[in-house]
């Protein structure tokens, strides 16, 4: 038996993967199904992100998010000291040289992702949550279409299709929104889920349908013994062949307690919901690139999703970034009250040169990583566990992950 350590998005995909590929599967997770990171994200399957999300390189820029003012970037001092060298490595690791190797090495995951989330929703019957008609980026600022467009030019050249929009044709798209945006990109070829959480349990279903047991446990419990794994759960003593972290921003814990310091911080974000009026009723997600929040509309309300905080992730909430950004929202789109009591908060886990840690573990044969997807944790899944399956059960894989492994950290 394989037993994948976590039930996130990444986690679920990874055992129907594993199950698709002829193993016999366990889950493990402390908490339920899907109730960690994918469960409160913006729900966009991003084919877009051929760049990744670099650290500022121009000083004026990194003096000014430093200020904390800003509601796209927001950080707590005390945790700051710890992320220090993270932080430098980060920054290094942004130069632009170095930019365009990741591009390459992550591209071919985000082309290939919808595709494997189409393959899956079918199969989990869980196609009606799934919405391909794209996302929009919103901008008031014409100086920042010229950066924009070199997003949108790598784009074009992997041949995704891509509009620009004057304020205009953004009116005319979504004629609900109340504010004048000068320009907008709406990129066509990707996705977005209507209902984050229940997507993953439509994937866990399916693999539960096809034979998967679920256990409740610690992975924490984990104990290396002769030709695999053993750790104490819900249903007594189990043992495993192969064990596989995908415990997202919770991942780093076992891999230190194995012996692997993998430079994982956490970007956390936060969400709040508002009921639907006739009025809020928008099309497609729409990003305010200005303020870095998301307004998705999702299945029973439109989630509203924020942008990076810099913190540990058991470090106090501090959702300012959300309250800045509320009364925009309202002033954009018409919407409802707030729908839930407690603004929800969760951690992306990122790693420092921006890329996932997908393979084996360098110094364990029978440990494997699937983690540190950072801002595209729910975009991924799927084809970073297709891949990690592969790479399990036939020593090969269809895209090169070489450049994922956890070895780049030793
Ligand atoms: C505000 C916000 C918006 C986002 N928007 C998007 C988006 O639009 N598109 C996108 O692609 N990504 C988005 N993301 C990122 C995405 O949500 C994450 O990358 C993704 O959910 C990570 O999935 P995961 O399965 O790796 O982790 P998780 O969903 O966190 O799952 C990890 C699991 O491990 C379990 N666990 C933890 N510790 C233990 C333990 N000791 N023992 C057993 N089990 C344990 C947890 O209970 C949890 O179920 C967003 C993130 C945030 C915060």
């Amino acid at each position: 038996m394989d037993l994948v350590l976590g039930a996130g998005i990444v986690g679920v995909s990874t055992a129907l993967y594993l199950q698709q590929y002829g193993r016999n599967v366990a889950l493990l997770d402390i908490n339920g199904i899907g109730k960690g990171t994918s469960f409160g994200n913006a729900g966009l399957i991003e084919k877009t992100d051929l760049l990744p999300r670099v650290f500022p390189r121009n000083l004026g820029e990194i003096l000014y998010y430093a200020t904390n003012k800003d509601p796209r970037f927001h950080y707590h001092l005390f945790d700051l000291i710890k992320l220090a060298p993270w932080l430098m490595q980060y920054w290094h690791k942004s130069n632009p040289k170095n930019v365009e190797k990741i591009a390459n090495y992550i591209s071919p995951l985000f082309l290939q992702s919808l595709d494997e989330h189409k393959i899956l929703a079918k199969k989990a019957g869980a196609n009606r949550l799934l919405r391909a008609n794209g996302w929009l980026h919103l901008s008031r600022k014409p100086q920042d279409l010229i950066a924009a467009m070199k997003i949108v030019e790598r784009a074009r050249m992997a041949n995704l299709s891509v509009s620009i929009l004057n304020g205009e044709q953004i009116a005319k798209s979504e004629p609900l929104l109340k504010e004048k945006f000068t320009w907008g990109i709406h990129w066509h070829d990707s996705a977005s889920i209507i209902d984050p959480a229940q997507y993953t349990k439509k994937l866990y279903d399916l693999f539960i349908k096809q034979g998967g047991a679920m256990i409740e446990g610690d992975a924490r419990n984990l104990l290396e013994v002769k030709n695999g794994w053993a750790l104490k759960s819900n249903i007594g003593n189990i043992f495993a062949k192969n064990a596989i972290v995908a415990l997202g921003p919770h991942s780093g814990i076992i891999c230190k307690y194995f012996g692997y310091k993998i430079p994982l911080a956490f970007k956390r974000g936060y969400h709040m919901e508002y009921g639907y009026k006739e009025k809020s009723k928008i099309k497609i997600p729409i990003i305010d690139a200005d303020n870095g929040f998301v307004l998705a509309p999702m299945k029973n309300a439109i989630r509203l999703t924020t942008a990076v905080e810099f913190a540990n992730i058991d470090s106090k909430p501090t959702p300012k970034q959300l309250l800045k950004v509320e009364p925009i929202a309202h002033s954009i789109l018409d919407m409802g009250e707030r729908k839930q009591k407690n603004i929800w908060l969760g951690a992306r886990p990122a790693t420092s040169d921006m890329m996932p840690v997908i393979g084996r573990a360098p110094k364990h044969n029978r440990l494997w990583f699937n983690f540190a997807h950072a801002h595209h944790g729910l975009t991924l899944a799927p084809i970073s566990a297709k891949l990690l399956a592969q790479l399990m059960v036939e020593g090969k894989t269809e895209i090169d992950i070489s450049a994922f492994c956890a070895s780049r950290f030793s």
